[in-house]
């Protein structure tokens, strides 16, 4: 059918309830020292950027885990989740090192880990997950889930850190540990400094140049679309992942290659004004001409970003929309990431009323967003689903996402 199927977030309250329970169950009707939670994450603008030293501009979902969590004195993790409810995951912190653990448990157990190695005193837990987040989406549920339990963690063995940015920022450094060193897998840092460090009505401005400190190189900025009559749309494509870790490598090595043949320390070196002077160095050394189609995406990209950051900052959310539809052809045709399915949305979300539309994430899959006016909402959904239905392709999921809180607790 082609009925737009809408993805609901939890209230905190619902979200409570269910971890509550969960808990009961899985751990003799004992009660939880308390219930944290920590949002999925969406980038509005800013792709492909991190590992170039670029912009980038996050926002946190109003989708959220949620953990009930209880100290143990004995060093022990037990954990289950509404998710995974065959595989409960269980281990002694004291065993837990990079290449011991696998499962799902290894981001949890990997952000205790990583907060001990960082000199924190860190005592075992039993704890209860849920979420509604979907995996896999591109919406970060992996960073969601450690960024949970470094909240929860945090207040139970009073480490302090949440209390401030600079303390998330600690934060940040530790779930992304958990995610490379203890999970493996590869991140930047990214999706946990949204799930931590962005607030209700903000995105979160993240600078990538190195030599900034973890709190100079993330920075509120105000985002409300309601405030201009709009709504942001996320839209899972569900398209599956095909081929995503080659060509996510294979466009490091673009980057790469171009900034060795510039004598660059990286592409942010190249300003928009340099750009067509660089493009001109790289051209005998790229007759396929890729060199200069992922250079010309990674510059403007960051551009575009700022731009962004700069109409938001003024008030003017509503001229945000050229950006958004940009930054999409920009990855589409000069970094070649889209696909059929993201193509699709963002073609059908314009038609429709949007006022942008972009892929967001790495692409190849995941999801799309759009920035609708209020009441062509409903119009959006249900083009964007007639559009699937008649391509022959399964229904993509929708979730209303007004920027919402970072980590915290109930
Ligand atoms: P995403 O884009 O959603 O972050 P990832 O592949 O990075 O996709 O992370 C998804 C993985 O994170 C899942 O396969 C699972 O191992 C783990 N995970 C995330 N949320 C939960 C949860 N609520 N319960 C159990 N495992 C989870
Ligand atoms: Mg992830």
């Amino acid at each position: 059918s082609s009925t737009p199927q809408w993805l609901e977030s939890w209230t905190p309250a619902g979200g409570a309830r269910r971890v509550r329970t969960l808990f009961s169950q899985a751990f003799d009707g004992d009660t939880p020292d308390g219930v944290w939670f920590a949002p999925g994450r969406v980038n509005l603008i800013g792709e492909h950027t991190d590992y170039n030293a670029g912009l980038c501009l996050p926002t946190a979902l109003p989708h959220r885990t949620y953990v009930a969590l209880r100290a143990r004195e004995d060093g022990v993790v037990r954990l289950v989740s509404a998710q995974t409810p065959h595989e409960p995951w269980e281990a002694k912190l004291s065993d837990v090192e990079p290449g011991s653990v696998s499962g799902w448990g290894s981001y949890v157990a990997g952000v205790a880990w990583a907060l001990a190695a960082a000199g924190h005193e860190v005592r075992g837990f039993d704890a209860a997950v849920d979420s509604c987040v979907p995996f896999g989406a591109g919406l970060s549920s992996s960073a969601s889930l450690e960024a949970a339990f470094a909240v929860a963690v945090d207040d139970v063995d009073e480490l302090g850190l949440a209390a401030t940015d600079a303390g998330r920022a600690d934060l940040v450094d530790a779930c992304r540990r958990a995610e490379n060193e203890i999970a493996g897998a590869p991140t930047g840092g990214l999706d946990q400094s949204a799930s931590l460090r962005c607030a209700e009505g903000q995105a979160l401005l993240l600078d990538f140049r190195p030599g900034l400190s973890a709190v100079e190189s993330g920075r509120p900025v105000p985002f409300d679309p309601s405030t201009a009559g709009l709504e942001l749309l996320v839209i899972d494509t569900r398209a599956p992942h095909a081929l995503v870790d080659g060509q996510y490598g294979a466009r490091r090595a673009s980057c790469e290659q171009a900034v060795d043949l510039l004598g660059l320390e990286n592409l942010r070196e190249i300003t928009p004004d340099g750009l067509e002077a660089a493009l001109a160095e790289l051209a005998p050394h790229d007759a396929d001409g890729i060199l200069t189609r992922r250079v010309r995406h990674v510059v403007t990209e960051t551009e575009r970003t700022a731009r962004f950051v700069d109409l938001v900052s003024r008030g003017l959310v509503a001229e945000v929309g050229p950006l958004m539809t940009a930054s999409h052809a920009s990855l589409r045709d000069d970094y070649e990431v889209s696909c059929r399915e993201l193509d699709l949305v963002v073609d059908t979300a314009m038609a429709a009323g949007a006022v942008g539309a972009r892929m967001t994430g790495g692409g190849f899959g995941g999801s799309a967003i759009a920035l609708v006016p209020r009441d062509d909402v409903e119009r959006v959904a249900n083009a964007v689903s007639r559009a699937f239905a008649d391509a022959g392709l399964p229904s993509p999921a929708f979730l209303a996402a007004p920027p919402s809180a970072g980590a915290g607790s109930v």
